[in-house]
């Protein structure tokens, strides 16, 4: 990468640089079997981001947090809030699959899949059709303005924010329905968070893929800063084989390189010039390499015009670079990540199956205190709030137990509808004198009819003096 220094202290005579201006990288294109899978999984993964919020699953949105009705939908799983925890675990379980991915396969997650390489590669690709190649984009930034360089500068920004908002829309279809967020935009009634959200996430999609692009992978990633601790000499990295290339130098096709007394890299300086973050990977394993691969593609390109074989710069481990070792994938460290999620994981799926498929929430009824109700009996009241966590209607029996002569009063049946929560008002009576003045605790018995599932739940019946 070229950069300028611009000095801004003067000591005496010497000059000292503190600030290291960082000059924009226009990557060249490049073809070849990794550029190639960062393509099928720029599709793989905007097929899901863009399309999962229109999938439907039993008559509703397939993957739902609904914020506003405290509902999250996964697939056929209905979770509310009091189910956070599962949540909270699928991401523990992402974070160290993360982890162990790192471990064995390196950066391949931000090379292949991670948003900002994903959306910088999109936007990059209307760059270069609206622009054109990298020798034609950094011609048209050199030169002044013109009508031509506004009507493409324009139109390349106008896409831009096509995909931005387009992206910020489908982020917020994860938190409201999307189908009506989609009404609600094209009637112009979309609300006031909605609006917000879109524009927040549309600008930070605009603003990391079109101008931030590989500094916010060198700056601002904290997983780029935390995954060395993940690596060890036998994690795949991308690296050059400096025994096989040095020493470099251009040459024609033809000769063997031994018989020149050179390595094998002809320092044509495309492996640089294709790199989306600007590095020189023959100087060695950086932090700024997010293990893309196109380097590889350019040199394999570049070796088979040599007639050269392909490899000089390949997808290796340390160890296998230096010392020819094959790779070790079972190591302490990768059975230790394997451990730990195979247990995270089989925790999480048993939990899921024996959850209770509905929730109770009780709350004392507190506009109206202890009363003496028809028929001489003291009463409190008390709402419930049951929500089922079923795709089907389900009926609930609901009994108290703690005290003597206690009974629910009515003592009814209450139907949910699917995946729906509702309040009922529960009157707690005994009889007048049989409990002596304070507080009491009782339990709600919420049995599912027709299943065997229960919910138990505590609360307190007052007795005034
Ligand atoms: S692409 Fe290959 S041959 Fe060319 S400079 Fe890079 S390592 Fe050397
Ligand atoms: S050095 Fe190679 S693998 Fe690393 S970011 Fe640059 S092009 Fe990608």
């Amino acid at each position: 990468m070229t950069r300028k220094i611009i000095p801004i202290v003067s000591a005496g005579s010497e000059e000292i640089g503190l600030y290291e201006a960082t000059q924009k990288i226009y990557p060249r294109t490049v073809r070849g079997m990794f550029a190639r899978w960062r393509w099928a999984m720029v599709f793989l993964t905007q097929l899901v981001f863009y399309g999962l919020p229109w999938a439907e699953w039993g008559g509703r949105q397939m993957v739902l947090f609904d914020l506003a009705a405290r509902r999250f939908y996964i697939f056929g799983l209905v979770l509310y809030p009091q189910d956070l925890i599962y949540l909270s675990g699928l991401l523990v379980v992402s974070a160290l699959a993360l982890f162990l991915f790192t471990a064995v396969a390196g950066r391949l997650w931000c090379g292949y899949a991670c948003p900002q390489t994903v959306y910088t590669e999109i936007f990059m690709w209307v760059e270069h059709k609206i622009e054109g190649n990298r020798t034609a984009r950094m011609r048209l930034d050199a030169e002044p303005m013109s009508l031509e360089k506004l009507v493409k500068k324009w139109f390349k920004h106008l896409v831009w924010i096509g995909i931005a908002m387009w992206t910020g829309f489908s982020f917020v279809g994860y938190f409201t329905p999307v189908r009506e967020l989609g009404m609600a935009f094209l009637q112009t009634q979309m609300g006031s968070w909605e609006v917000f959200w879109v524009f927040f996430y549309g600008f930070a999609t605009y603003g990391n893929a079109g101008f931030m692009r590989e500094q916010v992978c060198k700056y601002m990633c904290p997983y780029a800063r935390f995954q060395s601790a993940m690596f060890d000499r036998d994690t795949l990295i991308v690296t050059y084989d400096p025994q096989r290339g040095e020493p470099r130098a251009p040459r024609r096709k033809g000769p063997d390189p031994r018989t020149l007394a050179l390595g094998d890299c002809i320092d044509c300086g495309l492996c640089v010039q294709v790199c989306p973050t600007g590095i020189d990977i023959r100087q060695g394993l950086q932090y700024e390499c997010i293990g893309c691969g196109l380097c590889v593609d350019a040199c394999d390109t570049v070796m088979q015009k040599m007639a050269y074989p392909p490899g000089l710069i390949r997808y290796d481990t340390q160890n296998g670079t230096e010392a020819g070792w094959s790779r070790r994938v079972l190591r302490p460290r990768v059975l230790v990540y394997t451990g730990v999620l195979a247990l995270l994981v089989a925790g999480l799926l048993a939990s899921l199956v024996v959850r209770t498929p509905f929730k109770v929430d009780v709350v004392r009824d507190r506009a109206s205190l202890a009363r003496i109700a028809e028929g001489g009996r003291l009463e409190n009241v008390y709402r419930l709030q049951i929500m089922n966590a079923t795709e089907k209607p389900q009926h609930y029996r609901i009994t108290a137990d703690g005290l003597d002569g206690l009974s629910v009063s009515p003592e009814e049946v209450v139907e949910v509808d699917a995946a729906q929560s509702r309040w009922v008002a529960v009157r707690l009576q005994v009889p007048y004198g049989a409990v002596p003045a304070g507080s009491h605790t009782v339990h709600f018995a919420i049995r599912e009819e027709g299943g065997g599932a229960q919910v138990s739940e505590k609360a307190a019946f007052l007795v005034p003096r």
